[in-house]
């Protein structure tokens, strides 16, 4: 009987791919088709309520029921001249995934029908929604939860072959007003931002009224045949191999990364990238990347509610198209132990109205003041908060990559590049001069910053958060995140540091010293506090982890007791203060990670054990009485003793290996049960990942040994070597 896996094998090896072809060779002809973009309000809407919207999504202002009409009017004119029937509220619950729900335009009216959409339903919808996690904010006997228009992101239309739907971005929160999704702590951790960052930015430029902060978010990922795919249970239900000896040939001769990308691979991307930019998703890089199979796409930075937006939506999109191809996207930290794992690098800076990036370094000393302001704020931000930007980043999936010798380390720090770094300690030491001319290479005790070519600040590849020239790099970010948790995370912390700042600043201020010279006064203070984050060599290394030890910085490891800081008094404090989160809604959440991470440890153990099971034990079984039935031929024979030597060896390594993988999965059956009676879901999740993962690596030990013994013919899952390189 032929197995599943050789069945894949075969329809993996016989794959065409569709034909694709572009819209316009001009991406311009095409980009944002999909999307209620300012053009089409411009065209759809009267001059007035346009203006409305438009200062509605710069500055967040209220529009009124008739507006709202007016809107939702002009967007169902757009959608249905685009052939779409129905819309939908679109929102990020804390699944991780973004959620929608349906509704036709279609109404039975007195006279037949019509197609309707009003005001009321664009600004507010109410799902019945009562199956998301709300970490005990909601009961399921008052569920009510209700979806709230964002205009700062535009509708757009989600395209299937069945059928288009209008897609409304909203926010999710409870009837109490508590947030029950990623997006609207994001918006207010960025109204905190905005407002504290337009106030330090009024020492030096009055006519800053706005301050953005954008995102570029980098987002890779691995592709497998689909046929390969479904005939591993472990990747189909957890997203990561949980067990396979790795391939004879992985990276080691990185002949994968940036090479020429594989054809089917690329009709692939080229295929999501026209929807993408239809959806107004600004991609504009492609690659291979270090591990075999795994790829990346970057998009241009955006604002950075739209950036994340755009992210899920682009996966969302990612995945859809890949089954077109017969391809299963992997957006999973570490699908495949021994080769990298996936990150998902946000590129974060802040852009004022008037269009300055506040942290590009300008060309004089004295217009450094303003960029140096911004850039140590930063650091002192992260500084004081390194355990919550960690806890921001902190999921199961995630614990596989950090500090695995390839991705950043748990330990958090910030690296500058030697120049700025010097620049830095110059800083500290110099005095103030405060009769320093301008013109001078020094002003004020500024040593000039020379224009930092891109290249000269990405070298190193080992540090969770660096300086790369005109933005900070979060490199620690899981590629399956949502990145809303550690952007929520990283605006906060910026925005309460540079409140802080300026109640420093004032207060030298009032006593009469210069505005230049208070200013360089506490950020001279600041580089000395936050001196021990910074880190210029190498992240991966041991010295690191015991230089950084001690240094104090923290080195947590496992996610259930990273999230601690999400809960600290020092957190509830910083979210309060900035109207981010409510204590409860930081509760709420803890929860819902904690039992995300030990759910989703339960479901790898249950998979585990039911592969081992029903699949590997009966294949090496199978194999050993081959191996028996040789033995007793041999036997019969009567050749010798030598000739009995190998059959009977490899029947005894299967042996002791049956046993190994066997008694190994019965204890994690026992632990599971010990862990699953466990109330307190700290102490649950702590659990799982110390009494029932611990078994993981043994039994994969055993059964990577089967798999190199056993009979390639009848092995039953698609090996390592399989599913990395069945692509072309
Ligand atoms: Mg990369």
């Amino acid at each position: 009987m032929k197995n599943l896996r050789s069945i894949a094998l075969k329809e993996a090896q016989d794959r065409k791919s569709p034909e694709v072809s572009s819209p316009s060779p001009k991406i311009s002809e095409y980009f944002g088709s999909h999307v209620f973009d300012k053009k089409k309000m411009r065209d759809y809407l009267s001059k007035e309520v346009y203006e409305k919207l438009i200062s509605s999504i710069g500055y967040g202002e209220i529009l009124n029921q008739e507006d709202a009409n007016q809107i939702a009017s002009a967007m169902k004119t757009w959608a249905m001249s685009k052939g779409v029937t129905h819309y939908t509220h679109w929102f990020q619950p804390l699944t991780g995934t973004t959620a929608e729900k349906h509704d036709s335009f279609f109404e039975p009216s007195g006279e037949g029908a019509i197609e309707k959409f009003a005001g009321s339903a664009l600004v507010q919808q109410e799902p019945d929604a009562s199956s998301f996690p709300n970490g005990g904010i909601r009961n399921t006997f008052e569920a009510r939860g209700y979806t709230a228009w964002d205009p700062s992101s535009p509708a757009f239309i989600m395209e299937r072959k069945a059928g288009k739907t209008l897609c409304i971005p909203t926010v999710f929160v409870a009837y109490t007003g508590e947030a029950l999704d990623y997006k609207a702590p994001l918006l207010k951790a960025l109204a905190a931002m905005d407002k504290a960052a337009v106030e330090v930015c009024q020492y030096f430029d009055k006519s800053i009224t706005k301050v953005n902060a954008s995102l570029g978010i980098e987002q890779e990922y691995f592709l497998v045949d689909l046929a390969l795919y479904n005939a591993r249970p472990d990747l189909a239900l957890t997203g990561r191999a949980l067990f396979g000896h790795i391939s004879a040939k992985g990276q080691q001769l990185e002949d994968h990364y940036f090479g020429s990308i594989p054809d089917r691979v690329f009709t692939y991307m080229v295929d999501f990238e026209n929807e993408a930019l239809k959806l107004g998703i600004p991609l504009k890089t492609r690659h291979n990347e270090v591990a075999p199979s795994q790829f990346e796409c970057a998009p241009i930075y955006e604002e950075i509610n739209l950036a994340i937006d755009h992210n899920q939506l682009l996966m969302d999109v990612m995945e859809k198209v890949a089954l077109r191809h017969n391809f299963k996207v992997l957006f999973h930290e570490k699908p495949y132990a021994g080769i990298n794992g996936s990150g998902k690098h946000n590129n974060w800076s802040l852009i004022t109205d008037t269009g300055k990036n506040l942290l590009a370094p300008g060309k004089t000393p004295k217009n450094n003041l303003m960029f140096l302001t911004f850039f140590v704020n930063t650091i002192k931000a992260v500084h004081e908060h390194a355990d919550l930007l960690r806890a921001s980043i902190s999921s199961v999936s995630n614990d596989h990559r950090l500090g695995a010798n390839e991705a950043p380390p748990a330990i958090i720090s910030i690296f500058l590049g030697q120049q700025l770094d010097g620049i830095l300690d110059e800083i500290e030491h110099s005095r103030i001069n405060k009769k320093a001319k301008e013109e001078s290479g020094m002003w004020l005790g500024i040593p000039k910053i020379p224009q930092i070519s891109l290249d000269n600040t990405d070298r190193n590849r080992t540090s969770p958060f660096a300086f790369t020239g005109n933005k900070f790099e979060l490199r620690a970010v899981g590629s399956s995140a949502n990145s809303s948790g550690a952007m929520t995370v990283l605006n906060t912390i910026v925005a309460d540091q540079l409140v802080k700042f300026k109640v420093e600043v004032d207060k030298l201020i009032k006593k009469g010293e210069k505005k230049d010279v208070a200013i360089l006064t506490i950020i001279k203070k600041y580089i000395k506090e936050s001196k021990d984050i910074r880190f210029e060599g190498n992240g991966y290394g041991k010295e690191w982890e015991d230089e950084a030890a001690k240094r104090g910085l923290s080195n947590i490891k496992t996610t259930p007791k990273a999230l601690d800081a999400l809960v600290s008094e020092k957190t509830t404090d910083l979210f309060i203060k900035t109207n981010v989160f409510s204590k409860r809604e930081l509760h709420a959440r803890h929860e819902i990670l904690l039992e995300e991470f030990y759910k989703k440890l339960q479901i790898e153990s249950r998979v585990m054990g039911e592969v081992v099971n029903s699949q590997i034990i009966p294949a090496a079984i199978s194999y050993q009485n081959e191996l028996i039935k040789n033995a007793q031929g041999i036997k019969d024979l009567g050749i010798g003793e030598d000739a009995l030597a190998t059959p009977l060896a490899l029947i005894k390594e299967i042996s002791d290996h049956i046993k190994g993988v066997k008694t190994n999965v019965d204890e994690m059956l026992e632990a599971r049960k010990v862990s699953n009676v466990i109330e307190d879901t700290r102490e649950k999740a702590i659990a799982y990942d110390e009494k029932v993962k611990i078994y993981f690596d043994t039994i994969r030990y055993h059964t990577d040994k089967l798999e190199q013994i056993i009979n390639d013919q009848i092995w039953p899952l698609p090996k390592f070597r399989e599913l990395l390189f069945l692509n072309k």
